[in-house]
């Protein structure tokens, strides 16, 4: 590393033993990639993506340190603010006593309190300025902790290869659409899972199959609207929830999308070479037709397996099979 130019940083030693060790070869192609003098800017992003929790845990170290220590200053400056209130509060008493005395006062004497007491509140409001000051500067630095904190909350709700949600996020996201009857009644799952992956990889090497799903997350999040929720859950394996739909706008959203994906030319992946066309298969489920975020996802999921089971590149809808089913079970019982 140090042949490298490289600072020795847990971070970095942690890029370097992965790839070293070989374990991750994905990982070992994007060091390689990096050549004989590789930056902390770019192992940083090596390290992001291969990393993103530790990286994340480095994050909120360095928040907790920058927090810990600006308390501390807090609390001292306030310390000694105190101190000084004291001292202030003591010549008032002091001055106010002698002000209070039935003894007659001397003009001189008088000028004398007056001008102890004014020194005095002279320096407190002084001395209260710094301290408006510096707390000032002090919620800068508390901001900039905010800003890491945040950071660190979208890291860890982000897919680290595609940049869009990732399964934490999506679990947090579909749990909300039971908290209100407006969500149950409106909102919709669709599954989505690219067919014949593993060929991929085995022909064309695993950093491309790792480019296609880059480019897959990008044709789902830019074809549906900015608001609509587009999560990579596993693998290769996608997810969106639509709000404020019908079953029949959820299938032509999930079906539009389905014939985008089946008609991008994966090219430019590597210059000169056309890997042709993914397809993928995809389930679609109305909220309201399961009990629980679980449910929901299971039965999308089910749809999905049917739309794999009947030829792949399809949707196919939850409440199609439900039937389907339904009938068997009446059979059954008459049986
Ligand atoms: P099906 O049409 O039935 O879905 O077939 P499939 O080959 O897509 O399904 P299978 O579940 O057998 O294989 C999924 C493959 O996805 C296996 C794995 O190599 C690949 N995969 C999962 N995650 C990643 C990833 O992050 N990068 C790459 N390049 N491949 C991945
Ligand atoms: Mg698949
Ligand atoms: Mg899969």
């Amino acid at each position: 590393m140090a042949q490298m130019g490289v600072i020795g940083l847990p971070r970095n030693y942690e890029i370097f033993y992965e790839a070293l060790t070989g374990t991750n070869p994905a990982l070992s192609l994007e060091v390689i990639a990096l050549g004989n003098r590789p930056t902390q800017d770019q192992l940083d992003l090596v390290g992001q993506k291969f990393f993103a929790l530790n990286h994340g845990q480095g994050i909120v170290e360095q928040a907790r340190e920058i927090l810990a220590r600006e308390l501390e200053g807090v609390a001292s400056l306030l310390r000694n603010e105190r101190s000084h209130l004291e001292r202030y509060g003591k010549v008032l008493d002091e001055t106010s006593s002698g002000l209070n005395s039935r003894t007659a006062m001397s003009q001189e004497l008088l000028q004398k309190i007056v001008g102890v007491m004014a020194v005095a509140t002279a320096s407190t409001i002084d001395h209260g300025k710094q301290v408006a000051s510096t707390l000032g500067d002090k919620s800068s630095e508390l901001e900039s902790v905010k800003s890491k904190l945040e950071e660190y909350k979208k890291l860890a709700d982000t897919d680290p290869l595609t940049h869009i949600w990732n399964r934490r996020a999506f679990d947090r996201r579909i749990a909300r659409i039971y908290n209100d009857n407006k969500g149950i009644l409106f909102s919709a799952l669709i599954l989505a899972d690219i067919d014949r992956f593993k060929d991929i990889n085995d022909r064309h090497g695993h950093p491309v199959g790792d480019k296609i799903l880059r480019i897959i997350a990008d044709i789902f999040q830019s074809s549906v609207h900015r608001d609509m929720f587009v999560a990579r859950t596993g693998g290769e394996e996608f997810a969106l929830i639509v709000e404020g739909t019908t079953e029949e706008a959820t299938f032509e959203i999930a079906d539009r999308v389905r014939l985008l994906v089946a008609q991008t030319q994966l090219k430019d992946i590597q210059p000169g070479v056309n890997y042709g066309q993914v397809t993928v298969s995809m389930g679609v489920c109305m909220a309201s037709d399961a009990e629980s975020p679980e449910d929901l996802y299971a039965k999308a999921d089910r749809a999905l397996y049917r739309s794999k089971l009947i030829g792949r590149n399809r949707v196919t809808r939850y409440s199609t099979i439900a039937e389907r089913q339904g009938k068997n079970w009446m059979l059954y019982k008459k049986d």
